[in-house]
């Protein structure tokens, strides 16, 4: 079918036809032949024209587009638009050879804290990695695509049952597990995993993937680090938070939320010298709903930007009613999370919430979480010596969970660490937590910051703690948290607070 022996039996134009162009010691040339006859004064044809145009250029510049169509820029793994094909044709074959498939979703656990913490570079060097390990751990024949953001889907397009899946999960998992070195980081990254199976869990690509993603869920609620199956019963779990998100939209308007304030001793006389507010949601079933059941949601949809604001309003407004009475001089704490603190007018809210109570700043603290200080941008330095010279004093919760480096406490003038309860709950026979609160106690001291434990649950605890020089408690032990009134019955109890002693 050469165009140009086309054009001489059919005297008509032939082509254009793409061939491939191979001149010794060149790279070989993607072309576009066409012919057109030649005829003498009778009409007869004499010979054709045979024309050839490079279109190598054109080629390579429409595949790359395709590739770009079809593959993530960042890891070069398919995107969703080829995994939905792949899926769909692999679903095909599965209903043919009546075999099994398994869709698997993999998310990073608490991404979000490495790409706020280390940064968007670091975070694409990690993503990428995470490519390149669950690449090699995952068979020749799977399809390993990323979703956008952490998210990962793995196509396993014949499989015979769960077990074998199961352990490709487990391989996907340990494969991440492995130290990570980025920059001069080493990171431990875990994995959460959901796992859809056709025929059980769907036949349709677009379901497949929504229920392995729901397992995944499962998975992270669970403890992350893991891998679910997805049962019919998850899509009632989804459904659940979306009508809890639409409930905690109401339960503002309906004056649903309030404050219980736990208290804050001091180790060397027990006396109170403040109390943390603690957010709690009375449903209008009468059920009261901790903050570690909805304080993610709210942050998910932006909520807690409002709520936050409405707390630290009337935890101010609370402490200054406490001055007229027997909790003269107890201040209180707010815990303030990452969204609102990120926030440009995040320094004007405290400030109004000083002044609309007439609160004096000194009785208020904020307890930020390690992560807002990591990687700090200058806004954030700028907020921080904002609030400073406003007379607050700043806190860091649950300290020693985060991406802990040490360096931003001497950056900063944070007044206080208050050490994570998951230590304090294993101190007394974990020697490995023992000796993380005794280092942590003894740079806070040699900082000049003030030290609270929480979580203080036992008596041995709160001697081992008073032995290594914490200077303040808050847990069980004490009194859990408690409405205002029983919070200066406590006060009355210990005694009258007094003004506390910084460093
Ligand atoms: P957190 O700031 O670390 O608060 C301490 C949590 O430990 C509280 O749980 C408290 O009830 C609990 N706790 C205190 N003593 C003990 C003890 O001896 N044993 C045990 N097992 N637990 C103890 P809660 O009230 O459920 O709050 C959970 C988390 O929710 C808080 O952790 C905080 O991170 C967040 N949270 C609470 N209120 C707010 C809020 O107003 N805004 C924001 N952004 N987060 C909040
Ligand atoms: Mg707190
Ligand atoms: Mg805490």
């Amino acid at each position: 079918d050469h165009p140009v022996r086309t054009a001489l039996n059919t005297g008509a134009p032939a082509g254009p036809l793409l061939c491939v162009l191979e001149l010794e010691g060149e790279p070989s040339r993607a072309m576009e032949c066409s012919a057109v006859p030649i005829r003498n004064e009778l009409g007869g044809v004499i010979g054709a024209v045979f024309v050839l145009h490079d279109v190598s250029a054109i080629l390579a510049l429409s595949e790359r587009m395709s590739h770009l169509a079809h593959f993530d820029a960042l890891t070069d793994l398919p995107n969703r638009p080829l995994l939905l094909e792949r899926l769909s044709a692999a679903l095909g074959r599965a209903r043919q050879g009546a075999h099994h498939l398994a869709v698997v979703f993999i998310d990073v656990d608490r991404f979000k804290q490495i790409n706020d913490t280390l940064g968007h570079v670091a975070g694409d060097a990690v993503l990428k990695q995470v490519a390149e390990r669950l690449l090699s751990a995952m068979g020749a024949g799977d399809t390993v695509a990323r979703l956008g953001g952490d998210e990962f889907v793995v196509l396993i397009p014949a499989v015979n049952d769960r077990d074998a899946v199961a352990a490709c999960a487990l391989q996907a998992l340990e494969a991440l597990s492995a130290p990570m070195r980025v920059g001069r980081r080493e990171l431990r990254l875990t994995a959460s995993i959901g796992i859809a199976m056709f025929p059980d869990d769907g036949d349709e690509p677009d379901l497949l993937i929504r229920h392995a993603d729901m397992a995944m869920y499962a998975a992270k609620r669970a403890g992350r680090n893991d891998y679910h199956f997805y049962i019919s019963s998850m899509d009632a779990g989804a459904q659940a938070e979306f009508d809890l998100e639409n409930a905690l939209r109401a339960a503002l308007a309906r004056s649903e939320l309030f404050l219980d304030f736990q208290p804050r001793v001091d180790t060397s006389d027990g006396r109170m010298l403040g109390a943390e507010a603690l957010l709690r949601w009375r449903r209008t079933d009468g059920t009261v709903c901790r903050p570690d059941a909805f304080i993610p949601i709210a942050e998910a949809s932006g909520l807690i930007l409002v709520i936050g604001a409405w707390v630290l309003k009337e935890a101010c407004q609370a402490c200054r009613d406490w001055q007229d009475g027997p909790l003269r001089d107890v201040g209180v704490s707010v815990n303030i999370s990452q969204l609102q603190f990120g926030r440009e007018n995040f320094l004007q809210l405290v400030m109004e919430a000083l002044r609309e109570a007439g609160l004096p700043p000194h009785l208020l603290e904020l307890e930020l979480t390690e992560s807002m200080l990591m990687e700090p941008t200058d806004a954030v330095r700028q907020r921080i010596a904002g609030l400073k010279s406003l007379g607050v004093n700043l806190s860091i919760d649950d300290f020693g969970t985060g991406y802990s480096s040490l360096a931003y406490l001497r950056r900063f003038a944070i007044d206080t660490l208050k050490i994570d309860r998951s230590f304090i709950a294993d101190m007394a026979d974990d020697p490995e937590d023992a000796s993380v609160i005794h280092a942590i106690i003894a740079l806070a001291i040699s900082l000049g910051k003030r030290v609270v434990a929480e979580g203080v649950e036992t008596q041995r605890q709160a001697d081992l703690l008073a032995a290594l020089g914490c200077h303040e408690m808050q847990g069980h032990l004490y009194s859990p948290p408690v409405d205002a009134a029983r919070l200066a019955e406590f006060a009355r109890r210990r005694g009258a607070a007094r003004t506390r002693r910084l460093g």
